[in-house]
């Protein structure tokens, strides 16, 4: 497979850093071929500005999306955007990889996100009407491509757990998972996390590492988060509600768009 990397740490002695070449070793060992996008090492620019739409008039007021959607159309995106769509193109798998920092991605690899998610390519793409909106939560461009995380945090795993003070890592990270990664097509692994690591020695590095080696010699077989399909007759459109019937009518939040229990149910 094709497996491209995207790795967001200004340090590379950092435990990122280790943790990124023990992916990359593994993966090359499995027999992958693998492309790596270091955005610090890069200067990645992470503001979506004016400089990112070459074609716009000088006194044409800019309006992000319309703006994205007309450079993505008329192929006038700027090189370093399109050298990552291209990348995105070519890669089976899209690996993210990052320290979470304040509960969420680093701000140069969100700016990687919204440069490079441009109109037409990762979302404004399908027919958007009354009776279907849009190619997205499993259809779209990247659809048959997987996607996981490999995060690092200096919480503890009780920290994220159901009861947990932070929030259920789950939790945290359905915005990326579904908002990010599902959005666009790609069928999105459980993350990788490594908990409690400010403080990692030696002994917990191998520890960490060889869950990691694991995680990526499964990458073909790891059965995906069972997120809801959008265009798959759950949810009532245009209102994009789960349809009355579906889940427990009390719940809310992020576990409504998991439909794996009523599938297993459906199958048994
Ligand atoms: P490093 O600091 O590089 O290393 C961590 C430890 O691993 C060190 O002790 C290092 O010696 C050791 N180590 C062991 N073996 C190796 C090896 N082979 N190579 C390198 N290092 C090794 N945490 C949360 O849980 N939630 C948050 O919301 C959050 N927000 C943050 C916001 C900011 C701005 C910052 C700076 C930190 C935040 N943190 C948060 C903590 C953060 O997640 C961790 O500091 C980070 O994940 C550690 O990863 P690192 O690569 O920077 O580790």
């Amino acid at each position: 497979m094709k497996v491209l990397l995207v790795f967001a740490h200004p340090e590379p002695g950092s435990l990122n850093g280790a943790l990124r070449d023990v992916a990359v070793n593994e993966l090359e060992a499995q027999g992958h071929e693998v492309r790596v996008t270091d955005l610090y090492a890069e200067g990645w620019k992470s503001e979506v500005d004016r400089a990112d739409f070459p074609s716009l008039a000088p006194d044409a007021r800019l309006v992000p999306v319309a703006a994205s959607k007309k450079a993505f159309e008329t192929d006038s995106l700027t090189d370093d955007v399109k050298a990552e769509i291209e990348k995105l193109l070519w890669a089976d798998v899209l690996i993210l990889q990052f320290p979470l920092w304040w509960f969420s991605m680093p701000a140069i690899m969100k700016g990687w996100v919204e440069r490079v998610y441009a109109y037409g390519f990762a979302y404004g793409v399908g027919e958007h009407s009354d009776t279907r909106w849009g190619d997205r939560y499993g259809e779209g461009k990247l659809a048959g491509k997987r996607a996981m995380l490999i995060v690092t945090a200096g919480g503890w795993e009780e920290h994220y757990s159901a009861r947990g003070v932070n929030g259920p890592i789950e939790d945290l990270l359905f915005p990326i998972n579904h908002g990010i990664l599902y959005y666009p097509g790609y069928d999105v692994l459980p993350p990788f996390v490594a908990y409690k690591v400010d403080r990692l020695d030696e002994a917990g590095f191998e520890t960490v590492a060889g869950r990691l080696r694991e995680r990526m010699r499964t990458l073909q077989t790891t059965a995906p988060i069972p997120y809801r399909r959008q265009n798959g007759g759950d949810y009532l459109i245009p209102s994009m509600q789960l349809r009355p019937g579906l889940a427990d009518p009390s719940a809310s939040g992020f576990a409504l768009h998991l439909g794996g229990a009523e599938v297993v149910r459906k199958a048994s």
